[in-house]
């Protein structure tokens, strides 16, 4: 594998960079939408996560690399495996980000079940597709905006459910697909339907950095990395071991952290003030700001978590407001400033 840039290293982009960590926290709160221009770099957060993240035990010859602890979420084969008290050998694999191309086929996305073989010969003949790899790690879709509608829809129910469902004349296969679905867009080309938008977890929008110190910063690392790819990591293995450190601990506490009832009161204030419909953002800010606050290491859902993932999970729900021609993101900051002070 070849050396991944530090996630540190990447200037700015600190939205980005913290919905893709409230992610890895809590994958529940559903995928992440990057919007932003094209060489801004909108993979290599992703990519870089991922790499710095601990390598993950899984079953050796499992399709699905399936955990060997999993118990109750672990493919037939591993499930059949434990019952027949067969001893299942296990290896350490980095965890995987999967490219979903666009143009890709369904029967490539879900995996394809070979019918004349499952005819002829009564086996279920079933050739994983790109799910089954991305099960326990990222789903990477650059352009989300151009992949067919049911294609996008078919890969958030997956992501919700996680689970891969592949049903054909009477045939079904099932396995398990637990990712965190990252969606990149550009937004000239076409946009997402306002309902697919919805069903995303998180948005965030990712620019070229327009002041002169960032960019030539950008600049500057980036060159350094590609001279020497090794020392440059070497010189951000602290600052990636201490957002390592803060991932495993967030993941292990976040069922601990409390959300006091002011905190579902405050979402739902603001929810009503920016007229969001139904209940998917208040549920996604509270989720978000819950995976922040075990990232932060605090105890307990505070206003200053709500208002940091306000924005990134509340600004692809409005609707548009033919009165108020500003951006979303300055609605948000606005209710936001009204709810809470400034
Ligand atoms: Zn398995």
């Amino acid at each position: 594998m070849s050396v991944q840039f530090p996630f540190s290293a990447i200037v700015g982009q600190d939205e980005m960079k913290l919905a893709i960590l409230i992610a890895a926290v809590d994958p529940s709160v559903g995928g992440v939408l990057v919007f932003g221009d094209r060489g801004t770099g909108k993979s290599t957060a992703v990519r870089a996560l991922a790499a710095m993240l601990p390598k993950m035990r899984a079953v050796v010859g499992c399709r699905y690399h399936c955990d060997p602890e999993a118990g109750g979420s672990a493919c037939e084969d591993c499930k059949a495996l434990k019952l027949a008290g067969t001893p299942v050998k296990s290896h350490l694999i980095p965890v995987p980000v999967v490219d979903l191309p666009l143009g890709a086929t369904e029967d490539r996305v879900v995996g394809a079940l070979d019918l004349e073989r499952a005819l002829s010969q009564g086996v279920k003949a079933y050739e994983p597709g790109l799910l089954a790899r991305a099960n326990r790690g990222f789903l990477y879709i650059d352009e989300v905006n151009l992949l067919e509608d049911h294609l996008v829809d078919l890969l958030i129910d997956v992501a919700a459910s996680g689970e891969n469902v592949v049903e054909r004349e009477g045939l079904s296969v099932r396995h398990p697909a637990r990712f965190v679905l990252v969606g990149s867009g550009n937004p000239e080309e076409g946009e997402l339907r306002p309902q697919l938008l919805d069903r995303f977890g998180l948005s965030v929008e990712v620019k070229t950095p327009t002041d002169l110190p960032s960019r030539i910063e950008v600049v500057r690392r980036r060159d350094q990395f590609e001279r020497d790819p090794a020392g440059f990591t070497e010189k951000w293995k602290k600052e990636d071991e201490r957002v390592r450190r803060s991932i495993v601990k967030g993941k292990s506490r976040i069922a601990e952290v409390l959300v006091p009832d002011a905190a579902l009161e405050r979402a739902a204030q603001l929810c009503m003030a920016l007229g969001t419909d139904g209940l998917r953002g208040e549920l996604t800010l509270i989720r978000a700001a819950r995976a922040l606050a075990a990232l932060q290491g605090a105890a307990a859902v505070s206003d200053e978590h709500l208002k940091r993932v306000a924005p990134p999970a509340l600004r692809h729900r409005l609707r548009r407001n033919p009165l108020d021609d500003a951006g979303s993101t300055v609605r948000v900051d606005r209710a936001v400033a009204e709810l809470f002070g400034a």
